[in-house]
């Protein structure tokens, strides 16, 4: 009897396998499901905020740069007088100009896409001897965020180190010519900041990758205020911020530009560079903003079709 009922129950008194109830362990595919969506759904909603957050930082360090480069142009201006340096230096174009410079340029280089070139990556080249270096504590301010090129050095990839430059219309190639070009003012002196005055006149602009030369930024002004069919682009300006880019201007404030027109904000091919030419933009309000904010027509001369 006690054999038997031993037996029954097994020996040590434990519930058979199969009578006992088996707990599920992790989750159905259903539920799964769930979880994955939900955790998408929440992923939809925070990314566009977290990117938006990131362009906002990013906005605001190239802002802060721009208002640091200016703020050294400023006391720079101050120390000489009220001397602007010019925007760039004619020995350094292509072909170069055959007169040196009688003012000097407030950055020196040439940069395009070359590694031997320094200018392209080596901070210490033009960006430690700029004019206003004295009065900046970093090299960075140079420089867009945004930017995201570099040349191949010895096999070593070093970042670009410049993406501003400055309104050609401040002091041009530093001859100090009498006759102002093609009859738009350029500007030697603070004094000559009449129209549209500082506030309203840029000084730096973020500049293309493959459109960033010479210290200058130039706005084909040729055809402002009456010929707006022949608005062109000679320097294209960056889009880095989501088809807009900065600027500052003579008083020392830096605004960001949403650029308008679809030939503004080209795609780029990295490592290519633009065409350095007036390149017809038909009514493009992008040029005519810069137009406005560049220069004014203050002699009748015959203008060069270029
Ligand atoms: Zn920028």
């Amino acid at each position: 009897m006690i054999l038997k009922a031993a037996n029954r129950t097994n020996p040590a008194g434990v519930i058979p396998v199969s009578d006992l109830k088996v707990f599920k362990q992790g989750f159905t595919l259903i539920e799964l499901l769930v979880v994955i969506a939900i955790i998408a759904i929440l992923a939809g909603m925070l990314l566009p905020a977290l990117s938006k957050a990131k362009m906002k930082a990013r906005n605001i360090e190239c802002l802060g740069n721009l208002r640091q480069l200016t703020l050294a142009w400023i006391m720079y201006v101050d120390d000489s007088r009220g001397n602007i340096p010019a925007a760039s230096d004619p020995r350094q174009a292509v072909p170069p100009a055959l007169l040196p410079p009688v003012v000097p340029a407030w950055v020196r280089g040439h940069m395009n896409f070359d590694p031997n070139n320094r200018s392209n990556w080596d901070v210490t080249v033009d960006l430690h001897n700029s004019l206003i270096w004295p009065y900046l504590g970093s090299a960075e301010v140079f420089k867009c965020p945004g930017d995201k090129s570099g040349v191949r050095v010895n096999g070593i990839w070093r970042p670009r180190v410049r993406t501003v430059a400055m309104n050609w219309h401040c002091g041009e190639w530093g001859r100090k010519q009498t006759l102002d070009y093609w009859g738009y003012r350029v500007y030697q002196n603070m004094a000559d900041f009449v129209e549209p005055g500082p506030s309203g006149t840029f000084l730096f602009i973020d500049v293309r990758e493959d459109s960033i030369d010479l210290g200058n930024f130039l706005v084909y002004m040729n055809g402002y205020p009456n010929n707006p069919e022949n608005t062109r682009f000679v320097d294209y300006p960056a889009s880095y911020h989501a088809n807009s880019g900065s600027l500052s201007f003579a008083d020392g404030h830096a605004e960001i530009k949403h650029w308008q027109h679809k030939d503004t904000v080209i795609p780029i091919k990295p490592g290519e560079i633009l065409v350095d030419g007036p390149t017809v933009t038909v009514n493009n309000p992008d040029v005519i903003w810069l137009q406005e904010r560049t220069s004014r027509r203050v002699m009748d001369i015959p203008s060069p079709d270029w």
